[in-house]
């Protein structure tokens, strides 16, 4: 797989004795959780985990060369089910996911680490993540944190239904990979389709909503896209790519500075 994470970041590179050398209390380590499922007609299966890669590792690029943060290989597989029926959709349960991510922070503190945040860029494993930055942090005594996709960017020259419904190979994750991997696009194959409609407000919706609906991708998008990936731009996506990696590196610099013991 491609990587943007910056060699001497990559805890995976280190050999032991360099592990042991690293300042417990304060070294955050970055387990980096996304997917290999359908993106469309348009887009690879690793799309996740190649944006995972990406902005992470221009965040990385970003922090001061004394800032003890690593990023640990990636968990590529996630929990896609919703896209189950389209070929090279490779999906683990809730269970296996969990029982992964408690593995491995029971072995970083068995191994007397103290700072793990969860970084997802795969939606469908996103309530597990908060599940287990909170069960690892209880079970543990880990200072885990949560990280979420481009840090909350504003995506500017978004549309306000792409904004909304653009959940899957639309714009925005087409232009990042125009931006860093174009030779990964197929621009001759975009379809367009969405799952719910601004104009016309519905009482039970997709996501984000009172009142929602458990959606499969094969039930609502026989192309696997949700979105419009045709507005998409290399330009808008190395953009977006510089302001969520800025984002993300200010978050992760805010977590090594979170106090490991914190009073009442
Ligand atoms: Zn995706």
């Amino acid at each position: 797989m491609k990587t943007w994470v910056p060699d001497d970041r990559n805890f995976a590179y280190l050999n032991w004795k360099q592990v042991d050398a690293l300042p417990r209390d304060r070294t955050l380590l970055v387990l980096p959780t996304a997917a290999i499922e359908q993106h469309g007609h348009h887009l690879p299966l690793a799309t996740d985990t190649l944006i995972n890669n990406l902005l992470l590792g221009h965040a990385l690029q970003k922090l001061p060369a004394d800032m003890p943060i690593y990023a640990l290989p990636p968990v590529c597989y996630g929990k896609s089910n919703e896209h189950i029926g389209f070929p090279g959709t490779l999906a683990v349960t809730a269970s296996t996911f969990m029982a992964l991510l408690r593995d491995l922070g029971g072995s970083l503190s068995n191994a007397g680490f103290q700072k793990l945040v969860l970084y997802n860029t795969h939606g469908g494993n996103t309530a597990l993540i908060d599940v287990m930055a909170r069960d690892l942090r209880a079970e543990f005594g880990l200072r885990t944190f949560a990280l979420h996709g481009s840090g909350g960017i504003a995506f500017e020259g978004l549309s306000p239904q792409e904004r909304a419904y653009g959940f899957h190979a639309g714009e925005v994750e087409t232009a990042l990979l125009l931006a860093s991997v174009p030779e990964m696009v197929d621009q001759l194959a975009y379809t367009v389709n969405y799952i719910a409609d601004i104009s016309n407000p519905e009482l039970l919706l997709p996501e984000n909503a009172p009142a929602t609906f458990a959606w499969l991708t094969r039930d609502i998008a026989s192309s696997g896209v949700m979105g419009d990936p045709r507005p998409a731009t290399a330009d808008n996506g190395a953009r977006w790519i510089d302001q969520a990696a800025t984002r993300l590196a200010a978050a992760l610099e805010a977590m090594v500075r979170y106090a490991n013991k914190r009073q009442a």
